[in-house]
């Protein structure tokens, strides 16, 4: 990537200046070594009120952050040069890291006017997109994470056992810099990079010999010591966050991933333990709802496929009221729950919360004055919280007990212990209340920080310039009683002090202890001794007051560091309780029901899907008037859904999806009622035809998408296929997608909906019980299509192709054409008019199809990975049609070949080989 090749001469010491090393002015000197030093980052340089940059670095500043590029000139050289402004970095920070950049800040560390010679500086803090900390560059709604991954021996059972993967454990951890959050995980290689796609860490190091394929998102790939990833190094590291680090995790590869990226974070923050990380989590990915990157983006969780932008669940379902709160609907929505107890939990919680408006509206109200508490501790660990921070941690735990109250009169469990351990916290209250004044200054280092009545010296020292500055404010009648001159003033300026002003008149009048400080036009302006000594008095006392103030101020937020982890549970008590109330809000708003579970142990055939009356949360939200549906699928049933284009399939689907996972959220659901199962898992997959994202191969994607799912579902699972099979001719998708309808159906057990326009596919209905069809209708009316989204038994007739064609604005002659050859055609084969190009694409296997022989086709398929079932049934039926020899041969082939166990690029050499024989 070319973007690699400009960062050479972007990072590490300049090798210009290398060339003049010994002749370098004592601060370009500096420069190179901190460059050379911190040579995976562009080196920003303090210089007074600026970040500087030089030589190819500055070129880089100047152009990605649209500045201009000076020189900087001295006896050695001419160096390019470019500089931000410190005070408002953050733009052009983010410029930076956008652009690619990971960026170390290199700081003055002593105070320019203290310091003999050259001020000290060093690389306080690397900026990075997983590293950042500054709340100007962070999402207040999500999670910044940086993720590590390792590789290690296994001690986590393979959870695929049959399949004939290696033994490989993979570990996976991610730390939230700005929040202390650490999670670490571990799993066999398919379910770790499912969870990293899931986790989608801004930034990445990947520790010695881990195998990774092309990410769905796209972080920055960091290279790390490898040295942070052993096993001993990582238990070190650990060891400051975990007494008992080996008791966190589960495998080497868990200890490996979190070391490293523990170690990593650090390194960022400046090479110190990180006192916020108070805990570190580790979970597995089993004990959760599993859903896969394709599956969070096809259901348009988070981001939205569509042209309708911010249409997301997330975006319905997102009245939270604070920060906090707004993180945790995001990852509870990540990772829904699959612990009964737990779900039910929730629901009582947010049942209690859906009758309890007054409640309900309290929460609100008093949650949305709530600060990022996660932040705020932060900073305050980090040494960089303000005395404003300290202020806004003090308004934010103001609230604890109101929140408290609020949740007084609600019953339910989860919320009684929610309440039970939010920690008022009135020890940190207090401390910041008496502390630090209600309105303080951004600064920290000039004063005005610490109230009155904290510290004894403060007042002390005060008082003592209080005083005098009393006494100078009296001065003036004093001396114009004891001179006589009534016009005598007394003043002060910045460079001279205080001083007694006398005019030109007067001037004879002026006593002996006077000291003439200036001379102005009209008047010349004095000191005696006295004033001079009462000005040093008030200067001393108000510079000792502001080292002291600071000091003090520094006391404070230290003392508040050591309760981070009271306040962090804090800020989990009201992150959830947050969702929970938006759970309820929503529920309310929009009419959600309470899901049903089935009862807990072993779920039979009785188990299933069964929603009345469900709609389609965002969906439903977009548009004036949305049909409610109801789904009926028995556990392991396959449903094949057909009808017209934008008669409502796709949209059906993923409502029922969406209702399992919002039930397993914890949330209600958009439907009348509904009983549901607690599913392990979701996937969805959407046919290239529908998939607009799509481009390079996508017929490959998604035959490797089917393999994955053909592997992985269980009969625990929701598997949604939408249009698979579109990408190739109509023959072989309609094989692919019959073979894996059975091998779904008869193999895997998992629930299915298969929407499809394969008509033929609907056929597969008549010989297996659990699989039946369903279909969306359209009314005709004066020749006219409307389609009324209404889900109903059985296969569709016709595909209306031609009605949705005169809808979309077909001229009304073509329209016409168009109807004349379906009338001629038998209304049994009409109903591949919605494929594409049946006899064009494949003239031979269509023709095959025409003479019946295409069921042979499919049958011998069907028989490929069913030996067991009568062979008679093929040759029963290719009996009728005289086989030629060509399509023996394809037959052989399609029965020979494993569907379940092909590559998509064996799948893809298979079809080829097919039609070569044909040919
Ligand atoms: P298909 O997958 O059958 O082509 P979609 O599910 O994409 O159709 O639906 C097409 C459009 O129809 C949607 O964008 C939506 O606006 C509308 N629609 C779908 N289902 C319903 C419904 N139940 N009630 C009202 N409108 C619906
Ligand atoms: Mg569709």
């Amino acid at each position: 990537m070319n973007a690699d090749a400009q960062r050479e001469a972007v990072y590490g010491a300049p090798p210009e200046m290398l060339e003049v090393r010994d002749d370098l002015t004592p601060m370009l000197s500096q420069y190179a070594d901190l460059c050379a030093e911190h040579d995976d980052a562009v080196v920003l340089f303090q210089v007074g009120d600026f970040y500087e940059a030089f030589c190819g670095a500055a070129e880089a500043v100047a152009r990605t952050c649209e500045v201009t590029l000076t020189q900087r000139e001295d006896s050695t050289g001419t160096w390019p040069m470019a500089g931000i402004p410190i005070d408002n970095a953050a733009g052009y920070l983010e410029r930076l890291l956008d652009a690619g950049y990971r960026v170390a800040l290199a700081e003055q560390v002593e105070d320019a006017e203290e310091a003999s010679g050259l001020v000290d500086r060093a690389v306080t803090q690397l900026i990075t997109p997983g590293t950042v900390v500054d709340e100007e560059l962070l999402d207040a709604g999500r999670a910044t994470y940086l993720g590590a991954v390792a590789r290690g021996g296994g001690d986590v059972e393979s959870r695929d056992s049959d399949a004939e993967d290696d033994a490989d454990t993979y570990g996976l951890a991610v730390v939230d810099v700005s929040t202390g959050e650490c999670l670490v995980t571990g799993a066999d290689r398919a379910l770790a990079l499912e969870e990293l796609e899931r986790l989608a860490p801004a930034e990445l190091v990947v520790g010695p010999d881990c195998d990774l394929p092309d990410l769905s998102f796209d972080p920055m790939e960091t290279p790390f010591e490898p040295g942070a990833f052993d096993a001993d190094a990582a238990r070190e590291t650990l060891s400051a966050y975990a007494p008992r680090p080996d008791a966190v995790v589960e495998s080497d590869a868990e200890l490996r991933a979190v070391g490293a990226a523990l170690a990593y974070a650090e390194y960022a923050q400046g090479d110190s333990t990180l006192e916020y990380v108070t805990r570190v989590t580790r979970f597995d990915p089993r004990e959760f709802l599993q859903l896969d990157a394709t599956a969070i983006r096809s259901l348009e969780l988070f981001e939205s496929r569509s042209a309708r932008a911010g249409s997301t669940l997330f975006s319905v379902l997102d009245e939270t009221a604070c920060a906090l709160g707004r993180r945790r609907l995001e990852a509870w929505l990540r990772r829904p729950l699959v612990d009964r107890d737990e779900i039910e939990a929730r629901l009582d919680a947010v049942d209690a919360l859906c009758d309890g408006a007054l409640a309900r509206a309290d929460l609100r109200e008093h949650l949305s004055s709530v600060y990022d508490l996660e932040r705020l501790v932060a900073r305050v660990s980090r040494e960089r919280a303000d005395a404003r921070d300290l202020r806004s941690l003090k308004t934010t735990l103001d609230r604890v007990p109101k929140v408290r109250e609020a949740l007084a009169g609600t019953g339910s469990d989860l919320l009684a212990d929610l309440r039970d351990s939010l920690d008022e916290l009135e020890d940190v209250r207090d401390l910041v209340g008496d502390a630090i004044v209600s309105d303080p200054p951004q600064e920290i280092t000039e004063g005005g920080v610490i109230a009155d009545g904290f510290d004894a010296e403060l007042d002390d020292i005060r008082g003592t310039a209080e005083a005098g500055r009393e006494w100078v404010s009296n001065l003036e009648a004093r001396e114009q009683e004891r001179t006589g001159i009534d016009s005598l003033e007394v003043g002060y300026n910045q460079v001279h002090g205080y001083y007694i002003e006398v005019t030109n008149p007067n001037l004879d009048r002026v006593p002996d202890d006077y000291r003439r400080r200036q001379t102005l036009k009209n008047s010349e302006r004095f000191y005696t001794p006295e004033l001079k000594e009462r000005e040093d008095e008030i200067l001393r006392a108000s510079d000792r007051a502001d080292a002291l103030e600071y000091d003090l101020f520094c006391e404070v937020r230290a003392d508040v560091a050591t309760e981070s982890a009271r306040i962090q549970a804090v800020a989990d008590a009201l992150a959830d309780l947050d969702v929970l109330r938006t759970l309820a809000d929503v529920a309310v708003a929009n009419d959600y029901a309470r899901p049903e579970f089935h009862a807990a142990g072993p779920t039979d055939e009785h188990g299933g899907i069964h929603i009345d009356g469900g709609r389609h949360p965002v969906v439903e939200r977009a548009q004036d008037e949305f049909v409610p549906n109801p789904a009926d699928l028995p556990r392991g049933s396959v449903a094949l859904v057909t009808g017209p284009n934008m008669s409502g399939k796709s949209t059906y689907m993923r409502q029922v999806a969406l209702g399992c996972v919002l039930a397993q959220v914890g949330s209600f659901v958009p439907a009348a009622s509904a009983r549901l199962p607690v599913l392990d898992r979701v996937f969805t997959r959407i046919g290239a035809s529908d998939d607009i994202a799509g481009g390079q191969s996508t017929f490959m994607r998604e035959m490797s998408e089917l393999t994955e799912i053909l592997h992985n579902a269980t009969g625990d699972s929701l598997v949604l296929l939408d249009e698979v099979g579109r990408g190739t001719s109509t023959a072989d998708g309609l094989a692919i997608a019959r073979a894996a309808t059975e091998f779904l159906h008869d193999e895997v057990g998992a629930t299915t909906l298969f929407a499809t326009h394969y008509h033929d596919l609907t056929d597969a209905a008549d010989d297996r019980e659990g699989v039946f069809n369903l279909h969306f209708t359209a009314a005709r009316r004066d020749g006219e299509v409307t389609f009324l989204h209404s889900v109903a038994d059985g296969p569709s007739s016709s595909s209306y192709g031609v009605e949705v064609a005169q809808l979309a604005g077909v001229p009304a002659s073509v329209v016409a054409r168009a109807r004349d050859l379906v009338d001629e055609t038998d209304p049994e084969s009409a109903n591949d008019t919605e494929g594409d190009g049946v006899a064009a694409a494949n003239g031979e296997v269509a023709e095959a199809a025409e003479d019946g022989t295409l069921a042979a086709y499919v049958d011998g398929l069907e028989n490929g990975h069913r030996e067991s079932e009568s062979p008679n049934r093929a040759t029963a039926t290719t009996a009728t049609a005289e086989p030629t020899p060509e399509l023996e041969a394809v037959a052989e082939a399609l029965r020979e070949a494993d569907l379940a166990d092909t590559t998509p690029l064996e799948a893809l050499n298979l079809l080829s080989d097919l039609k070569g024989k044909l040919e």
